[in-house]
């Protein structure tokens, strides 16, 4: 076998892979941590974290880095780029990073989700000219103006919140008759006193020059539309209407679930032997930083069984 195979190659260092890193490396395996952006995923875009047990209110780019180092310190290697293509070896696997082709044993890909457009007419031409999906990334440049929010689960409400924050009017637009969100955050939303709710309301339209400077809204119901206009650069809207596994570099390897995750056992292997899928980009009822890092835990404790197994059958 290749004296340059890891143990371990895992794709992502969110939540669930840099929980599997450290994991794997406090196992003793030779493990490297790919990662195309930063420490976190999309935890990173969070200002805030009220539900991870024992850190209460920590900030979500803190609490990736902290995932993060903590890895690192156990023995994890990290590097930084995108995966282009994980290849089937014979034995293990090759991926693809930064110009060179590497080779591992095991493959856990904690690759996440993005967030999923809310469909209407202009979200992707406006897109960093009004359209926003991350409220700590953006949210400073509405500072004292308006902020349409789209969505009605609890990212959009803790989101929201922040909002209020900073900008001098919050507009929350949900799609049903009621948030989805969990009552506590809701009522933290509702007693601001510059956010308004529109229940049953959609953006079908948004237009302008540079940017945003008209949005068309619709009532769900009577499906009656109007316009408010306002000068370009005053108002923007965030969308947080839930996210998409991201699965492109395991389709060939895998069978997906009816919400478009891949599907695992209970030790998050795939229908590949050797390649573990962890974290939001999992079939799974709840997409969450301590449900991710759990799938990370425990593939990377598959990983190295895996392993074993390999070592007492040669
Ligand atoms: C705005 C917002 C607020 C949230 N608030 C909370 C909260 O308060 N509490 C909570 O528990 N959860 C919250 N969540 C959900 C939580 O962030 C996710 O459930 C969690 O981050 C999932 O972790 P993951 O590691 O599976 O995936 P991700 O966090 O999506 O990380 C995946 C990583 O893989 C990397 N990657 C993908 N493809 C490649 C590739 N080809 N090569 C290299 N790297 C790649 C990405 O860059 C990313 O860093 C929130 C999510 C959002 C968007």
């Amino acid at each position: 076998m290749d004296s340059s195979m890891y143990d371990s190659i895992v794709i992502g260092a969110g939540p669930a892979g840099s929980t599997a890193g450290l994991y794997a490396a406090r196992a003793s395996l030779n493990v490297l941590v790919v990662e195309r952006g930063i420490p976190g995923g999309q935890i990173a875009t969070s200002h805030l974290v009220d539900n991870y047990p024992g850190l209460p209110d920590i900030g979500g780019v803190e609490l990736g880095e902290r995932m993060r180092a903590h890895a690192e310190a156990a023995g994890a290697s990290f590097e930084y780029g995108a995966i282009e293509q994980i290849r089937k070896g014979e034995p293990g696997f090759e991926v693809d990073v930064n110009g060179n082709t590497l080779m591992a044993r095991t493959v856990i890909v904690a690759s996440g989700a993005v967030p999923r457009p809310a469909g209407f007419k202009g979200e992707n031409s406006f897109r960093g000219r009004g359209i926003s999906y991350c409220a700590t990334c953006d949210g400073m440049f509405y500072r004292n103006k308006t902020v349409y929010v789209v969505g009605g689960g609890n990212s959009a409400c803790e989101e929201g919140l922040f909002l209020s924050n900073i900008a001098k009017r919050v507009v929350m637009l949900v799609r049903r008759d009621e948030f989805r969100a969990s009552r506590g955050r809701v009522d933290l939303l509702l007693a601001r006193d510059n956010v308004e709710v529109r229940y049953l309301t959609s953006i079908v339209e948004v237009t302008g020059e540079r940017f945003i400077g008209s949005i068309t809204f619709e009532h769900n119901d009577t499906k009656e539309c109007y316009v408010e206009t306002f000068d370009e650069g005053s108002a923007g809207v965030f969308v947080f209407t839930g996210n998409d596994p991201v699965v492109e570099l395991v389709r060939p390897y895998v069978t997906f679930g009816p919400d478009g995750g891949v599907i695992t056992d209970d030790s998050m292997s795939t229908d590949t032997p050797g390649l573990f899928c962890a974290g939001d980009m999992r079939s799974k009822p709840l997409r969450q930083v301590i449900t991710a890092a759990s799938d990370g835990a425990i593939a990377a404790t598959a990983a190295y069984v895996y392993i074993q197994s390999l070592t007492a059958n040669s």
